[in-house]
């Protein structure tokens, strides 16, 4: 589903992902994982083309990527929840899910304002409440709830699990797991092995912009020295 080739980009003359290539496929959950600072967001935002790639690809569905406009990007059914929460604080829950919706895409998962708040049923309880009343933890939920109202087939989460309860965490991958029953395909970035263990079918590690390690967790486990050199654990 998504293919990314020899990707080098930079931010101005800093190189940052250098010749980064792994590839997606339909309905699996892959986790990016690495340091602080490895290019995990960096190669969210090279998959959105929030940052273009200077030399590479990036293939959606056999369609070359590169160069389009985010905007373009996004309507043909990526979905990307940066780390920083994106809702809007005047609007209540419900208003913020329904300024997500976008038409249903072939080959996506259809999501109703009902069942996204079966799938976060605090957000359910609280859906007249505006988005400024809302813990960072149920604001992160808020965003992967309205990302899905515009029916993506990739859903890309970057580092879900940071700054949010525990017990919030445990339920962030309970509900990832559910995205990946109705057939969505996702990245998340984590720092948290524990959690991408969870959720992900296979872990790709970067360090410095370039692909470390990319293998089930299994092989992950067999091979400590990779996790000790480029995963804080
Ligand atoms: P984190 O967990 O901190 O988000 P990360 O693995 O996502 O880490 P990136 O955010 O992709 O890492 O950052 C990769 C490198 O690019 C870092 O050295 C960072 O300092 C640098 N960097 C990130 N954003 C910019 C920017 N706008 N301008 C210049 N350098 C940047």
């Amino acid at each position: 589903m998504l293919e990314i080739n020899a990707v080098h980009s930079f931010y101005g003359k800093a190189h940052i992902l250098n010749d980064l290539s792994f590839s997606v496929g339909k309905g699996e959950v892959v986790a990016l994982l690495g340091r602080n600072g490895a290019g995990k967001t960096t190669t969210m935002k090279s998959i959105m083309q929030l940052v273009r790639p200077r030399s590479g690809t990036v293939l959606f569905n056999g369609k070359d990527i590169t160069g389009v406009s985010p905007h373009k990007v996004a309507q043909l059914g990526l979905g990307y929840v940066p780390e920083e929460r994106r809702i809007f604080t005047d609007l209540t829950i419900l208003e913020n899910l329904e300024v997500g919706r976008q038409k249903p895409r072939e080959g996506a998962p259809v999501w109703t304002v009902d069942a996204l708040f079966d799938l976060f049923p605090n957000l359910s309880e609280r859906r007249a409440n505006r988005g400024k009343a809302l813990s960072g933890g149920e604001q992160q939920m808020l965003t992967i709830a309205r990302t899905l109202m515009g029916n993506p087939s990739l859903l890309l989460l970057d580092e879900p699990s940071e700054g949010i309860a525990p017990v919030i965490v445990e339920e962030m991958a309970q509900t990832i797991l559910k995205f990946k029953s109705q057939g969505l395909t996702v990245i998340i970035s984590e720092q948290n092995l524990h959690f991408a263990k969870i959720v992900a079918d296979r872990a790709v590690i970067i360090e410095g912009g370039q692909k470390k390690f990319d293998d089930s967790f299994d092989a992950l486990e067999q091979q400590p020295e990779v996790r000790d050199a480029y995963l804080s654990v």
